[in-house]
């Protein structure tokens, strides 16, 4: 299925221009345990519904960015570059994954 995705740099795009980086998971603290590293490596939400994933332009610009997607319709919200908006990174919850996992360094 095929749809438009808009790239901060280069504007609206067919998706073939891009590559899919995976949903936005947070990075775990510098010294995390087996466990936490595992959910970090090998987890993912994989939710039905709005997703904060990484693109990236291949055929144009090739910058990454985050988009925000919804995973059913493949209807993208918005997309932006990272940390160059307040609300850029989300903290999306790890699957298993408890205290200790912080916000920081979503990538
Ligand atoms: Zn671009």
């Amino acid at each position: 299925m095929s749809y438009l995705l808009t790239c901060p740099h280069c504007g609206v795009r067919e998706v073939t221009d891009f590559s899919f980086g995976g949903e936005v998971v947070v990075r775990p603290k510098s010294t995390p345990t087996e466990r936490e590293l595992n959910t970090y490596n090998y987890f993912r939400a994989n939710v039905a519904g709005d997703q904060v994933e990484w693109w990236w332009h291949r055929s144009g610009c090739r910058a990454w960015f985050l988009a925000e997607r919804d995973t059913r319709s493949n209807v993208v919200h918005r997309t932006w570059i990272p940390d160059t908006e307040a609300h850029a990174s989300p903290a999306p919850e790890l699957p298993g994954a408890g205290a200790g996992a912080g916000a920081e360094g979503t990538r």
